[in-house]
């Protein structure tokens, strides 16, 4: 288990999949043989597996715990969702909630549940089955979404031509929240309180967000899909599939790391494979990841 402290909170990494999944080409029709070669000694076996060939993801949570509140960023593909293309999200029967409880939080503990986005990875835990109904997982929680990304799936869920949306998770991970009452629909840029600050980051999807933590001088950034693999911050350009807008996506990848470079802020991205988070670094030809397990700050 990784964990980092920040200021007074500590983040910790709730893993729900880490492992080989998409040959490079097809995430990314820029990576070529010569880009590769430069860039071999630091992608196996972390971000790159050498036995299949394939580029490795994480799918994760983060928990959050600050001033007594548990926080849970992102949750992931969830138990018992079909993910048509992705075998390795679909129909998952993993013991998550366990590894959240081994992390510091059972179900009912945690105040708030917060997306980066509204994309089937990182919705699915907001709900679990339960006889036959979608049911919110964690109680007592307030679940924050981005109203942009709330209205745009909305819509899309009503297309005949393209219901349902995200493979039904709209309607089974963020319908019955909002129904339930429990969800804060906001739009960015937004303060929730002295320590978290919601920064837009469109492009991957229309209302993405980027969570920023301020505690006793150090910060954090969930950048959540800004970035899904280091070699995006070699080459900010490079989009991973699946943008509601590319060149917004492109802009907003930018955007974000510049920020990161400039506060030096700790960087907990959504699927960048292990140490998980690290930080980036200006260069004179445009950044850097600094993702190193010798950094200090993770302790496993
Ligand atoms: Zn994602």
């Amino acid at each position: 288990m990784s964990v980092w402290a920040v200021g007074q909170a500590t983040v910790t990494r709730v893993e729900e999949t880490f492992g080989p999944t998409y040959p490079p080409a097809h995430l990314f029709p820029e990576w070529n043989d010569d880009i590769f070669a430069e860039h071999k000694t630091w992608l196996a076996p972390n971000h790159y597996d050498p036995a299949t060939g394939l580029v490795k993801l994480s799918v994760h949570s983060w928990l959050l715990q600050l001033g007594g509140r548990k926080i849970l960023i992102d949750s992931c593909c969830g138990n018992n969702k079909t993910k048509p293309g992705r075998p390795f999200w679909n129909m998952l029967s993993l013991p998550y909630l366990d590894r959240l409880a081994a992390a510091g939080a059972r179900a009912e503990e945690i105040d708030f549940v917060m997306c980066t986005h509204l994309h089937h990875d990182h919705v699915g835990w907001n709900t679990q089955l339960k006889d036959g109904r979608w049911v919110p997982t964690f109680p007592n929680a307030r679940y924050v979404f981005s109203k942009p990304d709330f209205d745009y799936f909305k819509q899309l869920d009503a297309d005949p031509a393209k219901e349902p949306a995200e493979f039904g998770t709209f309607r089974e991970c963020v319908l019955p929240i909002v129904e339930a009452g429990r969800a804060e629909l906001v739009t960015g840029p937004h303060r929730l309180d002295d320590h978290l600050e919601i920064i837009p980051a469109p492009g991957h999807s229309p209302g993405h967000v980027v969570f920023k933590l301020d505690s006793g001088g150090a910060q954090a950034l969930f950048i959540g899909d800004v970035f899904h693999h280091l070699m995006q911050v070699y080459y900010p350009h490079w989009n991973f599939p699946k943008n509601s807008d590319a060149e917004q996506a492109r802009r907003s990848r930018k955007q974000v790391l510049e920020l990161c470079a400039s506060t030096g802020a700790l960087v907990l991205p959504g699927h960048v494979g292990a140490p998980f988070a690290g930080h980036i670094e200006a260069t004179a030809k445009g950044f850097r990841p600094r993702f190193d397990l010798a950094d200090g700050k993770v302790r496993r």
